[in-house]
């Protein structure tokens, strides 16, 4: 799934001032707020959505960046946030949450809402990378590919809670449920309280009594899964695509991880690449060359006439307009460009010989330069 353009979801134009952005920000995020909306699925990733565009639209380097390059140019540390969990959308963005009156109200101050790991649940699960192959040809067009994962899911039963048929959990007995342990320490500088994740119940505050036997208390367990992913058009070797929340399930029902698609482009039987132009290399015979001729070519649907006009030289671009890649982050193609290559024969008969020393000799052929450097060609294109 192609994102769309931050601007765009905000509904503000590439000029608008830091305060517009952050009203057009603050403004939807009222609207599709989850308290709102609740159990509406769509209102939960228009807020996902908007508060990654926000994240990117305030900050001034990335915001830079997304304006030069789109979406292609925020990876390495420039990505934006993607924000799986809401609660850390909360936290991350407090002073848009807490300006307002009504935000108050929902939240109180919010305080848990910015621990990414809820008390009550496991370690988020690890994401996948995967390798997934495409030809010219799919990512010209775009396409849709189904691909077998092997991860961890939520094991079916224990529901991901790690506990037998329905057991129950027991309070920790280590942090009475807290999930921390909090050392406190003396010295002569006076008390030092020093917070750390509970080691007996790894931060959850329960434990489990009576483990499941299909996944030993873990909440998860391996199996292989069918994805399908919608490869846009344009794509290029080695960018990737991120699949929020489809990676490994976490420990007892713990935030699941991400799917990373990075895309290989297999090399092409005829074109080569260049941006989201094709270039071809035809080869024609000399007679061709100087009479002209319509000839087929490939094409990355299929074949197509083109028309070689007389006296082509060798190296001549013959431009096939649209007939490239879709573009990534805009409408149209590109093009594709057939490259003149002109095909000396190696043996030839002592017919042959005679008639091409015959050939040489007329008077257009003739004044054809040798090394001579009044001769010498000018660098045209
Ligand atoms: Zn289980
Ligand atoms: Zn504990």
């Amino acid at each position: 799934m192609a994102k769309r353009d931050y601007y765009e979801i905000l509904g503000v134009d590439k000029n608008a001032s830091k305060e517009e952005i952050k009203k057009a920000y603050r403004k939807l995020a009222m609207k599709f707020h989850p308290d709102r909306n609740q159990g509406d699925k769509e209102a939960e990733e228009k807020f996902k959505e908007g508060a990654e565009a926000y994240e990117v639209l305030s900050n001034d380097d990335k915001k830079a960046r997304y304006d030069q390059f789109g979406h292609e140019g925020m990876r390495g540390g420039y990505e934006g946030q993607g924000f799986t969990d809401i609660n850390d959308i909360f936290s991350h963005f407090s002073d848009i949450f807490s300006g307002s009156s009504i935000f108050d109200d929902f939240f109180g101050g919010g305080g848990q809402r910015g621990r990414s790991q809820r008390r009550g649940t496991g370690q988020p699960g690890s994401d996948l990378r995967v390798t997934l192959k495409l030809t010219l040809e799919e990512i010209a067009a775009g396409v849709t590919k189904k691909l077998k994962i092997k991860k961890l899911v939520t094991c079916d039963n224990c529901n991901g809670n790690g506990a037998e048929g329905g057991s129950s959990k027991t309070t920790c007995p280590v942090c009475h449920g807290t999930g921390e342990i909090k050392q406190v320490s003396r010295s002569v500088f006076g008390q030092f309280v020093n917070i750390t994740t509970c080691n007996n119940c790894g931060g959850e505050g329960s434990v489990i009594d009576h483990p499941c036997r299909k996944c030993r208390g873990d909440g998860r367990v391996k199996d292989e899964v069918t994805i399908k992913i919608d490869v846009p058009a344009g794509v290029h070797e080695g960018s990737y695509m991120t699949i929020r929340g489809q990676g490994n399930a976490g420990k007892r029902n713990g935030r699941a991880g991400d799917i990373i698609v990075v895309f290989h482009e297999e090399p092409h039987k005829y074109f080569i690449r260049d941006e989201n132009d094709i270039i071809y290399d035809l080869h024609i015979s000399f007679p061709t060359a100087a009479l002209g001729d319509e000839v087929e070519v490939p094409t990355l649907n299929g074949k197509a006439k083109l028309k070689i006009e007389p006296g082509t030289n060798a190296g001549k671009l013959l431009k096939m307009r649209g007939k490239g890649i879709k573009h990534l982050n805009h409408s149209g193609s590109g093009s594709q460009y057939v490259r003149i290559n002109i095909e000396v024969p190696k043996k030839l008969s002592s017919k042959e010989k005679e008639l091409l020393r015959e050939l040489g000799k007329l008077p257009s052929i003739k004044n054809i330069p040798g090394t001579d450097e009044k001769h010498f060609f000018k660098r045209s294109r």
